[in-house]
């Protein structure tokens, strides 16, 4: 444990942290937490915040989890800015920051893979493209969860299938009572480009290129009528593609299941969901399609 500036302080070993933790819980305090991968963003910011309006504390965790990246690329570009995190997070107001090596996570080795029983979340979508993402999620989020045992846990809507895996990781875990699980919605630029940390390695001209995610989504949102959406769904994938995108997928799904829907009663609540990459950016990006719940 190790304070930082005034108000932060830093624990790099579970134990410690589990240790402090336990003392707070037995005086009464309650705990919200927030994983994340750094490379802190508003939309981090925003969840953190919440953490707070719902607990007396909340911790926040900075861990790129190596067993959640299918692409090795993709983990050894990502983006890496401890200091300007810590700085972000004393002005959110919070005090605790658990920033683990590898191996006090893992201490027997990134090999040991759990097998977690997500169902159809396994494969479907994200499950599809990035095959074994969410075991690694479920196996760093669970080691997590047993190191902090928040009262709440927070994530970000921007991951829709995540928070779904997590909820169903919850009841795997039969910690469905203990801890309760928080949505956040999505923050984003002003034009409409969902906050994430993976912005950061778009150059000013994909940037650019960026927003028509955005404009992909609300256009779905408005466009959308009941009956087969087919059509509507290969017209949004060229669209992107004309954009300058290489699509993985575009989907208008169930928003309880993130079963694809083909033929629309207008009554079920949808969620459109993209990924594409921008050269050799993916991005992600959903929408609840607000017709549908009206
Ligand atoms: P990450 O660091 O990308 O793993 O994200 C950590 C948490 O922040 C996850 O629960 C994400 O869903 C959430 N998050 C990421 N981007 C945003 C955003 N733009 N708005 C709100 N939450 C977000």
């Amino acid at each position: 444990m190790a304070r930082i500036g005034l108000n932060m302080i830093l624990f790099k070993h579970a134990n410690d942290l589990a240790l402090y933790l336990d003392k707070q819980r037995k005086s009464g305090l309650t705990i919200g937490f927030v994983p994340t991968m750094g490379a802190l963003h508003e939309g981090h910011l925003s969840l953190v915040k919440q953490a707070l309006a719902t607990a007396d504390i909340a911790v926040v965790s900075i861990f790129v989890n190596p067993t959640q990246f299918n692409d090795p690329a993709d983990f050894e570009k990502y983006p890496v800015s401890t200091g300007q995190d810590i700085q972000l997070l004393e002005q959110a107001g919070t005090p605790i920051l658990f920033l683990p090596a590898v191996s006090e996570i893992y201490p027997q080795g990134t090999d040991r893979i759990n097998n977690y029983d997500i169902g159809r979340l396994e494969t479907l979508l994200e499950g599809s493209f990035r095959p074994g993402h969410f075991q690694g999620v479920c196996q760093v989020v669970e080691r997590l969860l047993r190191i902090v045992e928040p009262d709440v846990l927070v994530m970000g809507q921007k991951d829709y299938q995540q928070c779904m895996v997590i909820s169903r990781l919850l009841q795997l875990m039969g910690w469905q009572e203990r801890t309760r699980l928080l949505l956040g919605p999505t923050l984003r630029e002003a034009d409409g480009l969902a906050m994430s940390s993976r912005n950061r390695r778009l150059n000013p001209e994909e940037r650019r290129q960026s927003t028509a995610i955005y404009q992909l989504l609300s256009g779905i949102n408005k466009d959308i009528r009941p009956g087969n959406l087919q059509a509507l769904k290969q017209h949004s994938s060229a669209w992107l593609v004309n954009k300058g995108f290489r699509v993985d997928y575009v989907e208008i799904a169930s928003a309880a299941d993130l079963s694809p829907v083909e033929d629309w009663d207008g009554k079920t609540p949808l969620v459109a969901l993209v990924a594409a990459f921008l050269n050799q950016v993916r991005l992600i990006d959903n929408m609840l399609l607000d017709k549908t719940i009206r």
